[in-house]
This record gives C-alpha cells, structure tokens and sequence, in this order.
C-alpha cells in the first residue's frame, strides 16, 4: 500500500479537473488574445474560470488576477505594493512563520532600502493583536499575514488583522493595504475576502486537486500595484503573458468542485486526522501535538515524537510506503530547523523530532491505519534503536 500525506506539499489532481483541462491542449488550444473562434473559444474558457475562482473566495471575477502560482502571487503583493507606495512610506509588516515566498521577498525588500517588522507568534502559532498595533506606524504601507500556516496548518484571526489595519488607515497611515496568504486555507476552510477584509489574497491551484503551476492573486477594485514583469495587456493589464488555458481551466474546475464539497472535505479529513492523532497519542511515547489545536486546518497535524530524529522516521515511512514530510516541501532537504516551529519556542530536540501529516478527502480510513500501525512500529523500532546506542 501506498499511503500520500503530504498534501500541504502538493495534492493530486481530480479526475474531473484533469477532463475539464484535457480539450484545450488540442482541439481548443486558441491564444484567448486572438480574434478568431479559436481564440474566443479560449476567451470563454478563461472568463469561466475567473468567474469559478472568484467564487471561491467571494471576490468579483475583474479582480482575480492569473498568475503561475502562490510564489509568484505573494511576490507580486508585496513588490507590488512596495513598488506603488514607495512614495509615502516603506515599512512592512509581517509575520516570522510566514512561507519563503513572502520572507525572502520582503527580506529583499529590507535590502532595497525597505523596513521590515517580522512579529513573532505565541507558542501556539498566532500573532499578538497588540503587537501588530504597536508595530503600525504612518509609514506602514503593508501588513502581510497568512491564513493557514503551511507546516502547523494554524489559522491567523485575519478578520481582526483587517480591524487593526483599518484603525491605522482611519489614525495616519492612509495608503495601507492588507495582503494574506491563503495559499493553504482556500479550499479547506471558507475564505471570503470581504468577511476577511483583505485586499490582496494568494491562491494556488496544485493545494487544491488542480495543476501545479497556476494561481491568483486576488487584488481588491482600486488597489495600487505596480506590475512585476512588462509586456502585452494580459489580466487587466497586470500579468503579461499568453495565459495558460489548460491550466487555468483546471484551477477554475477545481476552484468549484472545493466550493462545492468545502463542508465534506473539511469534515471527511478532519475526522481521520483526529483519529491518526487519537491513536499516535495512544500508541507512542511522548507525543505532541504542534501548533493551536482550536484555531487549526482540518487536514494537518504537525507532531513531534521526543527521542526520534524526524528526518530518519520520515525515510523509514517512505520505505514502507507512507509518505509525510518534516516541515514543509521546501524547508525540508535542508538541515536548518524550521523556522515555524522555531518561532514557536520549540526545542531542537523537540524541533528534530516533529512530522507534518497533511490529509485530503482523496484519502481513506482503510489509508490511515495502514498509517498508524506503520508509523507506531516505526516509532517503537527507532526508539529501541536509539536506547540501545
Ligand atoms: N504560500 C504557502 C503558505 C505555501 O504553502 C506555498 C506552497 O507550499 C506557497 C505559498 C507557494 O505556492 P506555489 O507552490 O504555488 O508557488
């Protein structure tokens, strides 16, 4: 049996997202900037998806912007935003548990002559309100908080984030804006972007049962952005380049299907995570749980197992066929701790020890104690291991 946990990584396509995208390789592959009927077919199928996207996250579908995906969603925020309020200020605000795509840029930034405040998080993974407020200055152009963390799947209170935010524009600071990243949490939990009173919001389609390398930025009517990269009047003339139909239509197909079953797909995963988490506790030694447990995706549970090197539990999984991660994709490989989990106050050896399982409604019950019996024999056999030496 193989057993895929590691859907924060990357989710597998649906079948339907796959069927929906396959006509436009080939019989509708027209360039949507063209006159023809090749062209408007094209056209069509781009407008549809913009409108299957906007709902999904309560926006308008003119203010869905296609991009190739959340990297470049988050970069072309917060450049964005730098780049077009230069002007009356240059300070940042963001968090120390954010994704690369949004540190590196804004460490960047810093370089460029920008300040950057980077809040820490409780111990728990969420920001302190009041220290968002005291961090707020008139200068402040940009308040750059995630959703959903990628490694402990902890869910910022985003709506208050918007009431700081609108109190500093209200005292001062006029032209700032608030971008998150929701890269993990559109599809698992409902995100509307005016019940979250954002004005930048960055999806990915492969999080979410669509291909990789396609996704959006929302920008709220009337946002000042400067554009990343220079060339035709793509996207409302914010993203130049010939859009990529196939992909587009596959994040459109699978933008509704998450609308459509967001309630069963939270409810199916959140169910066989708790379950995985029940019988670990039970199983295992010295077992626990990361991250908030009340304000947390339903489809991940980031764990620590003290006394047991995660890197070498994870290979050992893979060996019998269940994949996790330490972390996230992208951290993982490298042999700096997470920076999530340090920002949380966690030992090294708690750190060195943590797993990320990250579910989706693709998978079974049948899957996770397959899971379960795998990782406590696992467990049980690196512990004795380890004693031994
Ligand atoms: N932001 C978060 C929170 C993520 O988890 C990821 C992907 O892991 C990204 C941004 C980057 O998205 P993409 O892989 O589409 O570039």
């Amino acid at each position: 049996m193989r057993v895929y946990l590691d859907n924060s990584a990357t989710t597998p396509v649906a079948p339907e997202v796959l069927e929906a995208m396959l006509p436009y390789f080939i019989e509708n592959m027209g360039n949507a900037q063209s006159v023809h009927s090749f062209g408007q077919r094209a056209k069509a199928a781009l407008e549809s998806a913009r409108r299957q996207v906007a709902g999904l996250i309560g926006a308008s579908p003119t203010e869905i912007v296609f991009v190739s995906g959340g990297t470049e969603a988050d970069n072309m925020a917060i450049r964005g935003v730098a780049e077009a309020s230069r002007d009356v200020g240059r300070h940042i605000i963001t968090t120390q548990i954010e994704h690369p795509a949004v540190l590196a840029t804004c460490e960047e930034l810093e370089r460029e002559g920008f300040r950057v405040t980077f809040l820490p998080v409780s111990s728990r993974g969420l920001v302190d309100l009041d220290e968002l407020r005291a961090a707020v200055c008139d200068e402040t152009i940009l308040v750059s908080i995630m959703h959903a963390n990628n490694e402990i799947g902890v869910i910022q209170p985003i709506e208050k984030v918007a009431e700081v935010v609108a109190e500093a524009r209200a005292s001062g600071a006029r032209r700032l804006l608030l971008h998150s990243d929701a890269v993990q949490s559109v599809g698992k939990i409902r995100v509307d972007v005016n019940e979250l009173g954002v004005d930048l919001l960055s999806v990915s389609a492969h999080k979410i049962h669509g291909p990789k390398g396609v996704g959006c930025l929302y920008v709220r009517k009337g946002t000042r952005l400067t554009k990343l990269m220079y060339g035709g009047h793509h996207e409302r003339d914010r993203r130049p380049g010939t859009e990529n139909i196939p992909a587009i239509v596959g994040f459109g197909r699978a933008a509704e299907m998450a609308a459509d079953q967001l309630d069963s797909r939270a409810r199916l995963t959140s169910e066989l995570r708790d379950y995985l988490e029940r019988q670990i506790m039970e199983r295992a030694r010295n077992v626990r749980i990361n991250g908030d447990a009340a304000y947390r995706l339903p489809n991940v549970s980031n764990m620590s197992f003290a006394g047991v090197d995660g890197e070498s539990l994870l290979i050992a999984l893979d060996l019998k066929g269940v994949a996790v991660s330490t972390g996230s994709a992208c951290a993982s490989g490298s042999l700096e701790p997470s920076h999530v989990l340090k920002a949380l106050g966690l030992d090294r050896a708690v750190i060195r020890g943590s797993l990320r399982f990250s579910l989706s409604a693709f998978n079974t019950r049948e899957e996770i104690d397959f899971a379960i019996s795998t990782l406590a024999g696992t467990i049980a056999r690196l512990e004795e291991m380890s004693a031994d030496q």
